[in-house]
């Protein structure tokens, strides 16, 4: 069966078809089409990136005719409280997922225009919607709630939603796979850790409680994002810097985190580079971060009562040693014995292959 995969950002979309016919997870086309929107790019605006994108698939000989697509699987960010699961896509879905745009608001509609484009290009071809904070639907109000008062959450659906919920689900399926255990016994932390770093604490396959909370802001240090911070401290720069609204959230998520601190970069193989020649502010930088890891990592190893693994993944999670070893360390003295430690190489697009597969399996067959 050919599924097509389709992740739309601000200004690009990714894509991959895939060919799951008899366990085999092929990967028959990819491609990426950039710059949307900008003067010189080939394409306008979402819908014309989705025709750019059909010409590419035909003409990397993915299928001949579009009509061999079975179904289309598009990641969307935010589901609010509504999506728990899954969900093919008809007019009733997609309104709520332009409703839940209020809180998404960079992500959700450059997810719609996609599939509005899909539906005008392959309008025979059913469309599934996988949201990133679905998986984490499951994490109980004493966990997602904030202690504010509760006509917030009431009034905006104010609480924690968490993300990544894609990867943490494919890593925690891969662990268990791994480990030679099933799911429903298995107590995992696991770590995704890119250009947005979350940790998600999940036992017997449910997501109890992750890093990432309202927004994508909260939780781990990230690359340019800050995590975790007393909220008075944002007044009192606001107040002394005399910032606007927007001039503080640019602060919050696009200059501080590694490249706040360190100076230099937000990429984390730069920060180990000026790390390893002696450069102090790089050093900590890389402290910091580990520190919140070892943090968080701590607190849902309460939680959970205990864990049969810790997984690292994401682009510095999968290519990074010094932290990997850092937490064996740590793991080693609180558990007295040796914890598994997992690094498994995420796949996000093929989880919502999957995932998309299994909405439509038995309306196809
Ligand atoms: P991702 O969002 O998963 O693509 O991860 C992107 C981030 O991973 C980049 O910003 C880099 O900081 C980091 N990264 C990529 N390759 C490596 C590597 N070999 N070692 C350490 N960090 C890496």
């Amino acid at each position: 069966m050919k599924i097509l995969v389709i992740n739309c950002g601000s200004s690009s979309i990714k894509y991959k078809l895939f060919d799951l016919d008899n366990n085999q997870n092929n990967i028959i086309a990819k491609g990426l089409i950039e710059r949307i929107g900008e003067p010189k790019a080939l394409a306008r605006d979402h819908s014309q990136g989705i025709k750019i994108l059909i010409s590419d698939i035909l003409n990397k000989g993915g299928v001949k005719d579009l009509n061999e697509i079975s179904v289309i699987g598009h990641r969307v960010v935010h589901g609010g409280e509504t999506f728990l699961k899954p969900q093919l896509i008809n007019a009733e879905v997609i309104r709520k997922i332009r409703k839940y745009a209020q809180l998404a608001p960079l992500h959700n509609p450059v997810n719609l225009a996609g599939i509005i484009g899909c539906r005008r290009f392959f309008s025979r071809i059913p469309q599934v919607a996988i949201f990133d904070t679905a998986f984490h639907q499951s994490i109980p109000e004493e966990a997602y709630m904030y202690a504010l008062p509760k006509r917030y959450y009431k009034k905006y659906k104010l609480r924690k939603y968490g993300f990544h919920g894609t990867s943490h689900q494919f890593i925690a399926r891969q662990a268990s796979k791994l480990l030679g255990k099933p799911l429903n016994k298995l107590k995992l932390i696991t770590c995704h850790l890119g250009n947005g770093c979350s940790i998600t604490a999940i036992d017997k396959g449910k997501s109890i409680d992750t890093s990432m909370g309202f927004t994508p802001l909260e939780g781990l240090m990230m690359g340019t994002r800050c995590g975790d911070i007393d909220v008075a401290a944002v007044f009192y720069i606001m107040k002394n810097e005399g910032l606007s609204l927007l001039e503080m959230d640019n602060v919050l998520n696009r200059k501080s985190g590694l490249l706040g601190i360190s100076g230099i970069s937000n990429d984390f193989r730069v920060i180990r580079k000026f790390r390893k020649s002696g450069n102090l502010s790089a050093n900590l930088a890389w402290k910091m971060f580990v520190y919140r890891i070892k943090k968080y990592i701590g607190a849902y190893y309460f939680i959970l009562g205990g864990v049969d693994a810790v997984c690292f993944t994401g682009g510095i999670g999968e290519n990074s040693p010094g932290i990997v070893n850092a937490i064996k360390q740590v793991l080693v003295k609180i558990s007295g014995k040796e914890t598994k430690v997992l690094v498994i190489p995420t796949d996000e697009e093929l989880m919502i292959a999957k995932l998309t597969y299994k909405v439509v399996k038995k309306k196809l067959k």
